[in-house]
């Protein structure tokens, strides 16, 4: 078996930064199950954000995301998140990364719920992609080992500790081994899930599920970002229509043409992406529509195309001079703010096992994730991941993590009647499941019908783990759908028990927060040893 320092899953901006910190202190390897820019990170658009304007500091942000976050958020690490943000982002020019200037000073845009500009992009509205070229160009020129197409199936553990990762190479289906002294997960969210979603086909929840199969603890799954404004027109995969457009004036408007968002709120197109969101859906609903409208004909058309080239440019090729005509938009499944949990230095509780970038629960997120924090939270924590592994006596123990703040109720995934009368297990019918279910606006009844069909799939889907049944997963999409099943059971039984609207998460039957439930929900697995609650 090959053994590495540091071995890595995953190449977005978690992956590839961890590994560009990592190698000044041993041997790296990183896996990644497609080529290494397949992922999320290299559909930014909007930005990072970082307090360096002068009417802003670094406790001006941290109030922002704490208000964004619901009553939930860890505030130490949201300290963390801001304070430790500017020295992040001098690691993120001096990797090369071309952020937008103005007379030599790097240019902030505002974002929904930032009180003051803060977001700093590359290439306007392409900034995920410049720091995705950036970084795997430097990866390809460092020592680091890249074993692209070849997908983590299991975490090995060994008394407890993690010790490395089976993985299956894609192309040629042969199974290998790799040991190491440190595995991180830096594998994304889980937006995959969703019928409409702006995520990356290999965003499948990958890292929940194999760390929840190894004993690690995944929390606040119900907590699921929906993006208000995706292009919604037959036939074109959605496509993010950046949150900076209304930041820059962007007007919403129903079908009819009326502006409708101060009818919900008085901070209008600028109130956070839940509340934009459920207000889009309530509109379709009045008025009968599949779409509302995103109108930028009264900006500068130069602003238009200068500032958002990429938006511009995709909507042009597709029929529309946004400069003059209306943009069709909906929202789409966009962010996962739960995961695996990890203390304030990345590690789970699981001795050897880190977690960094989307698939992480820091826990500075809370209930709703603040725009632009999230790849601000991939390289603060990400360096803490690194800066960790240097502190801790190689073999011994990591300490048990420790999460400051609110209550935590722990639980095992529920036992449920398998139903005889449903859908067969596929991709577009869990998608759709979800979407229904336990998408924007959820339900004690939606919530508890997916749950049900959910953990009927997932018994068959046990059932061929154990080899009991000739279709036991043996490729990319089965054991992506797997994952994925497990990922929508976390997430739905998180959001069944939750009684409680909060940030992202919405019920009906139970629409207001309440103070009973600020506390995280986390989930481990039952068979393993007794939890200390
Ligand atoms: C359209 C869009 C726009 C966004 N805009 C912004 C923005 O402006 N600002 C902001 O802060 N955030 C934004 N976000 C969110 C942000 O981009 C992501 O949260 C962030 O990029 C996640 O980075 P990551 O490295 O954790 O994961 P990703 O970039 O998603 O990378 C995950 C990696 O893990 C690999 N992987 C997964 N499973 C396995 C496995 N089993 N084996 C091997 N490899 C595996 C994947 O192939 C991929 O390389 C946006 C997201 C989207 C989708």
């Amino acid at each position: 078996m090959n053994h590495y320092d540091y071995i890595i899953v995953g190449s977005g901006i978690a992956g590839l930064y961890v590994a560009l910190l990592a190698i000044k202190h041993g041997s790296v390897l990183i896996l990644t199950k497609g080529s290494i820019d397949d992922c999320n990170t290299k559909y930014a658009q909007g930005g990072i954000a970082v307090a360096m304007g002068e009417d802003d500091s670094p406790e001006l942000h941290f109030r922002d995301t704490v208000a964004a976050a619901d009553g939930l958020c860890d505030a130490v690490g949201v300290r963390i998140l801001t304070d430790e943000a500017a020295e992040c982002l001098a690691d993120l020019i001096k990797f090369g990364i071309p952020f937008d200037t103005l007379n030599g000073e790097i240019t902030l845009t505002r974002e929904a719920a930032h009180s003051v500009p803060r977001v700093i992009h590359a290439g306007g509205d392409a900034t995920g992609e410049h720091i995705e070229v950036t970084l795997s160009r430097q990866v390809r020129s460092s020592p680091a080992k890249v074993l692209e197409y070849c997908l983590a199936t299991k975490i090995l553990v060994d008394n407890g500790r993690a010790k490395g990762v089976r993985a299956l190479d894609c192309r040629t289906e042969l199974v290998e081994e790799y040991s190491c002294q440190f595995l991180i997960l830096a594998t994304g969210g889980v937006g995959r899930l969703f019928k409409y979603t702006t995520n990356s086909d290999v965003v499948t929840g990958d890292g929940v599920a194999l760390a929840f199969e190894a004993g690690a603890e995944i929390s606040d799954m119900e907590f699921f970002q929906f993006h208000p404004t995706v292009l919604r027109l037959p036939g074109v995969a959605p496509f993010l229509i950046s949150e900076a457009v209304r930041g820059e004036g962007g007007i919403l408007r129903n079908v009819e043409g009326r502006r409708f968002m101060p009818d919900y709120n008085p901070k209008a197109e600028l109130a956070s992406r839940d509340v934009v969101a459920r207000s889009i859906v309530y509109e379709m609903m009045k008025t009968g529509s599949d779409r509302v409208f995103l109108d930028v004909t009264h900006l500068p058309p130069r602003l238009i195309t200068t500032r958002f080239p990429h938006i511009y440019r995709f909507c042009l090729e597709h029929g529309l001079d946004i400069t003059k005509v209306l943009i069709p938009v909906a929202p789409a499944a966009h962010y996962l703010m739960g995961g695996v949990k990890v203390n304030n230095w990345g590690e789970t509780n699981i001795t050897g096992l880190f977690a960094a970038g989307e698939t992480a629960c820091t826990g500075v997120h809370g209930a709703n994730r603040l725009a632009s924090n999230s790849l601000l939270e991939s390289v603060v924590f990400g360096k803490r991941v690194v800066q960790r592994t240097e502190t801790t006596e190689r073999a011994s123990p990591a300490p048990a993590p420790v999460i400051a703040g609110e209550a935590k109720q722990y639980h095992f995934l529920p036992d449920r009647e398998p139903l005889s009368d449903m859908p067969p297990l596929s991709l577009p019918n869990l998608q759709a499941l979800m979407w229904d279910k336990v998408g924007i606006i959820r339900s004690a009844d939606g919530l508890t019908e997916a749950a049900k069909i959910l953990a009927t799939w997932w018994l068959s889907a046990d059932k061929e783990k154990e080899g009991t049944s000739f279709l036991a997963p043996s490729d990319k999409p089965s054991y992506e759908l797997n994952n994925l099943v497990l990922c929508a059971r976390l997430m739905t039984e998180a959001a069944l028990l939750r009684e409680e609207s909060r940030g992202a998460h919405f019920r009906t039957d139970f629409p207001q927060p309440s103070p009973e439930w600020q506390q995280h929900i986390i989930f481990r697995r039952r068979e393993r040893a007794p939890l200390k609650i």
